[in-house]
């Protein structure tokens, strides 16, 4: 479905954003992976599925580094049909204790960052008549937790974000949606059950279930290869006309 398209997707090393990399590298789109850690792990596996892979290690948290990404994802493939933002970091603590420094590093990363590539990558998309953007918000877009302040406030302002970019490209081929996950179980979650073990003392297992009980009504986590489906819909044409939605896969989270 997705052949000779090239889908770049931010912080793809890893949990979810290598999951939706997989998902469109299924469909036969190139995939420019970005990202820490298991970067060669990362490419070994989209690479697996037959596509070209290609990575920058830009830091989202530098508007220099995505103008060299954006740059080097150009000349590399000529442009980027399938942008899907979704680096993220999460930290946790009461506002009055919450340092300025964590802030500031979770407003950059999880929400100015895709101002800035969805900025660089729309011309070309425009010009294409065709593109697809896909935020990975979070239920944290459409609802608050205690301790999660700029967690929260960086989800709401992407779900923002991705509405103005639906208006802006209404008439052209170019959509923009947010998928909105509740639980799902990677390296960024595993760190909070770490922590409600530890706090309760309590097994990993028996964290994972309290965790799970307090705001998912399904007690299931959401899968990064249940996400990746999601972001294959929203680039098929059956969702040419779905524009600024902010779709939820949570479990029941949010219809409480
Ligand atoms: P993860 O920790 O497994 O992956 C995060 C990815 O972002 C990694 O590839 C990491 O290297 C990259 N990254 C982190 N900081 C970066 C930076 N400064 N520059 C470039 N890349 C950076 O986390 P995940 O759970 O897969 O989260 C992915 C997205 O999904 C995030 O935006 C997160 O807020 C969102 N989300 C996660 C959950 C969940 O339950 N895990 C729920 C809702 C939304």
């Amino acid at each position: 479905m997705l052949k000779n398209k090239t889908a770049l997707v931010t912080g793809s090393t890893s949990g979810i954003g290598l999951g939706i990399a997989k998902a469109l590298a299924s469909q036969s789109a190139n995939i420019m992976l970005n990202g820490f850690g298991d970067v060669e792990g990362a490419k070994a596996e989209v690479a697996a599925l037959g596509v070209q892979v290609g990575y920058h290690g830009a830091d989202m948290s530098k508007p220099a580094d995505i103008e060299a990404m954006m740059a080097a994802a150009a000349e590399q493939f000529g442009r980027v049909d399938i942008l899907v933002n979704n680096a993220g970091i999460q930290y946790v603590a009461p506002i009055e204790q919450f340092p300025a420094e964590r802030w500031d590093a979770i407003i950059a990363i999880n929400l100015t960052s895709a101002f800035h590539t969805t900025r660089l990558a729309l011309p070309a998309m425009q010009a294409a008549g065709w593109g697809r953007i896909i935020n990975v918000a979070s239920v944290h877009g459409l609802v608050a937790s205690a301790q999660k302040s700029a967690y929260v406030a960086a989800k709401h302002g992407i779900v923002g974000l991705t509405k103005v970019t639906a208006l802006e490209n209404a008439t052209n081929g170019v959509t923009c949606n947010a998928i909105c996950p509740g639980w799902v179980l990677t390296p960024l979650v595993q760190k909070q059950v770490d922590a409600k073990a530890e706090a309760l003392g309590i097994s990993n297992e028996e964290a994972k279930r309290v965790l799970l009980a307090e705001k998912e009504p399904s007690l299931q986590f959401t899968t990064p290869e249940e996400l990746g489906e999601l972001a294959v819909f929203f680039c098929s044409a059956a969702a040419n006309n779905v524009r600024g939605v902010a779709w939820q896969m949570d479990g029941g989270w949010t219809a409480q």
